[in-house]
């Protein structure tokens, strides 16, 4: 049985960590799929890629209130998806051959492992390994919806819908979180007619409840949006469409589609790896149980990301890699990782930027706290845009000016966000934020300066 100083579970985030300072390590990488893992190859990138498209495709039906008359005439859907995978498909092609050939000291496996002992590992191409120390990268895959008859009308998850042969005329997206209302926008905007089945009564419920309403009520405007309905039932009728059931407090509901996609969440993939066959201990729902140092309960047995996080967002994958990365150089002075302030955006429409607490988590805390907003339409350039519905909330701690969260609704949120997000990770106050600095005039950064100033401080 072939023995490692250090074993990699999962080429996402976990690729990263073994550079040029492990080349006297002997080290194994193991890949059940595409090397890359979700972010690159089904997740952040292409998404992002299909949503910028899907933008500039939405354009259009925005410009006439500015006076402008823009038709659109159509989308290439398969230049536009072959524009995406042509890009990405590439790296990760790359990436395998990079680790293949380009690093001696590093054995790549591509099978799906699983742990059959204390650090023992079936690699799932016929050979067991064991190591010195693992790192457990293993990602999250999509939950399959419990709805009775899905398996055999069949769905889409992130994994096929981006890869379609042609697009549907009528699509059904199952769930409420960002993933769902990203793909909603990508096809909407690409003249699918969508619909979205929430079990909860606004989607992206999880967003500060202002941001969370308001994103709803732009959606429903859009799409055919059911809220606080429960897909129970699913079929295939006559004509090949697809026929969704729903219970719903208005009573029992019926949407039709081509396809159905779920998005209703993710879970981590320990069950695949049996990770408890080597001693490793793991939260209710599945995550493995990790300290600040990303340390798991075993000794010499590291874990980050989905497969850990219940974050699960690639930046937070990455910052938890770096992390295990400096603690496996440096067993004598680890650091742990910092989850102080961890922002997502939405990259929907409108996009959406957060971080830190909602004005839900802050009452229910029983903290003291002020908020402010600023709407888009009050500044400069919101005027330039005619944005009627964007905003940015904030939420800090009137005594000492500290911000406990930000939340942006609106035209390029999730890049905006960032400066508050610097501002709570350095601990810039309020005041300090508003006034130490100049802020260009009239760029949409000022829609943050306002916000701050209207702060209700103690003083
Ligand atoms: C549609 C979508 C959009 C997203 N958009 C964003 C975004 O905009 N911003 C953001 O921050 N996050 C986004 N995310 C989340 C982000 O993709 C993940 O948080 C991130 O990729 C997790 O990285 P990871 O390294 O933990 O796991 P992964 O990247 O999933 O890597 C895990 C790897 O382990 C492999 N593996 C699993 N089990 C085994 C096994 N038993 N044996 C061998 N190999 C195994 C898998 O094949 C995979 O390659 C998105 C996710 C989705 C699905």
């Amino acid at each position: 049985m072939r023995h490692f100083d250090l074993v990699v579970i999962g080429t996402g985030s976990g690729n990263s960590i073994v550079d040029e300072r492990f080349a006297d390590w002997d080290v194994a990488i193991v890949e059940k799929g595409v090397f890359g893992g979700t972010c690159l190859n089904v997740g952040c990138i292409p998404t992002k890629m299909f949503v910028h498209t899907a933008d500039v495709a939405a354009t259009p039906a925005g410009a006439a209130r500015l006076g402008v008359d823009e038709e659109l005439h159509g989308v290439r859907w398969p230049e536009i998806r072959d524009r995406v995978f042509g890009r990405i498909d590439p790296i990760a092609a790359g990436g395998r051959r990079w680790r293949m050939e380009g690093n001696a000291n590093v054995t790549v496996y591509e099978g799906q492992a699983h742990f059959v002992g204390p650090k023992t590992l079936d690699t799932g191409t016929g050979e067991v390994i064991t190591a010195d120390r693992f790192v457990i990268a293993a990602g999250s895959r999509p939950v399959v919806p419990d709805v009775a008859g899905i398996e055999e009308v069949g769905f889409l998850t992130n994994e096929d819908v981006m890869r379609l042969d042609e697009l549907p005329r009528r699509m059904i997206v199952l769930g409420s979180g960002f993933v769902a209302t990203e793909f909603a926008h990508v096809f909407a905007s690409f003249g699918v007619e969508v619909t979205v089945v929430a079990r909860s009564g606004v989607l992206l419920r999880a967003e500060d409840e202002e941001i969370a309403a308001r994103f709803t009520d732009i959606a429903a405007k859009k799409w055919d949006v059911r809220l606080n309905a429960k897909a129970v039932r699913v079929e295939r009728v006559e004509d090949g469409s697809i026929r969704l059931h729903l219970e719903t407090p208005r009573g029992a509901e019926v949407v039709e589609g081509d396809v159905l996609l779920a998005a209703v969440g993710r879970i981590p993939n320990t069950d695949l790896l049996d990770v408890e066959a080597t001693g490793v201990t793991l939260h209710r729902d599945g995550r493995v149980v990790v300290d600040e140092k990303q340390r798991t309960v075993v000794d010499g047995i590291w874990a980050l990301g989905d497969v850990s996080s219940d974050y699960q967002l690639k930046h937070v994958a990455n910052h938890e890699a770096r992390i295990v990365q400096h603690n496996l150089l440096h067993p004598d002075a680890p650091i742990d990782a910092d989850h102080r302030f961890v922002p997502h955006g939405v990259f929907s429409s409108p996009q959406i930027g957060s971080v830190g607490l909602t004005e839900q988590q802050a009452r229910e805390r029983g903290i003291r706290y002020v908020t402010a907003s600023q709407d888009y339409a009050d500044i400069a350039y919101g005027w330039a845009m005619e944005d009627t519905t964007g905003f940015a909330k904030l939420i800090a701690d009137p005594a000492t000016g500290q911000l406990l969260g930000a939340h942006i609704i609106g035209p390029q949120a999730p890049t905006l966000i960032q400066t508050l997000i610097q501002a709570m990770s350095f601990g810039l106050s309020a005041r300090e934020m508003a006034r130490g600095q100049y802020w260009i005039h009239p760029a949409m950064p000022e829609l943050i300066e306002n916000a701050l100033l209207k702060l209700p401080l103690d003083a």
